[in-house]
């Protein structure tokens, strides 16, 4: 029941932020809702639940015009260029910025509109092939290019790990991340901040917040598993 795994994630996320000595309030849950009918976000926003992040921007913007105005939505999926429009009014965070011609296309689309766009950079530091993300080494030369960008305010970084076993095995990737975000703190980029560390997933989110994280993504500990008969 969702109420029940809802309920235990946040068990969870109070212990680890008790092991790290962290406060609650320094960790969003983020509602990973992908997959899911509206019904079933209704259920969680019943509950409580505020913060919900999608991966596909049709998607999105569907669950965006059905569900009550005071849900906060994030982009965490990839996004191309062209779409950037559909959502750029619609999210409050955009975490997969992970190509100059995208932080370009959010720019253009935001100067448009006179608004500011958060984003976080999606780093891909476990060196997966078949994920997206900018490699470590190149985070930092990557923001001093988008930093010419007056309408995009980079507010941190986002990982994904690898899926494994035992998440004791991805503490070293959430160890670099936050040691790149104090780097980059370190060098004053103008308009760039790195206070968010999106980073943790339903197997992995407690080792994350124990590394930093203050945004953990919990999609299957909430939810339970994805359907994707119902929307691919
Ligand atoms: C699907 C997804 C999640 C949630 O994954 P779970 O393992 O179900 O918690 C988190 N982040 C991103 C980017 C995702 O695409």
């Amino acid at each position: 029941m969702l109420k029940e795994r809802l309920n235990e994630v946040e068990a969870r996320i109070e212990a680890a932020c008790r092991r790290a000595g962290r406060r609650r309030e320094e960790v969003t849950l983020i509602a990973v809702s992908k997959t899911k009918p509206k019904e079933v976000l209704q259920e969680a926003y019943d509950l409580g639940v505020r913060v919900f992040g999608e991966n596909k921007v049709q998607e999105l913007t569907e669950k965006y015009d059905a569900l009550p105005e005071d849900i906060h939505w994030h982009m965490i999926g990839h996004l191309q260029t062209n779409k950037v429009k559909y959502i750029i009014d619609k999210v409050d965070l955009i975490h997969s910025v992970d190509s100059v011609r995208l932080a370009e296309a959010i720019e253009k689309e935001a100067a448009k509109r006179e608004r500011t766009v958060n984003i976080l950079v999606e780093v891909n530091v476990a060196e997966e092939e078949s994920k997206f993300g900018i490699r470590m080494e190149e985070v930092i030369p990557f923001l001093e290019k988008i930093a010419v960008y007056s309408h995009i305010h980079v507010c941190g970084l986002m990982t994904i790990a690898p899926f494994v076993e035992n998440p004791e095995e991805n503490r070293s990737i959430f160890q670099n991340l936050h040691k790149l975000s104090v780097d980059i703190a370190r060098k004053n980029i103008d308009n760039v901040n790195v206070n968010i560390l999106s980073m943790g997933m339903t197997n992995d989110y407690e080792v994350a917040i124990e590394e930093g994280a203050t945004m953990v993504r919990v999609g299957t500990g909430i939810f339970g598993a994805r359907d994707y008969m119902i929307s691919g």
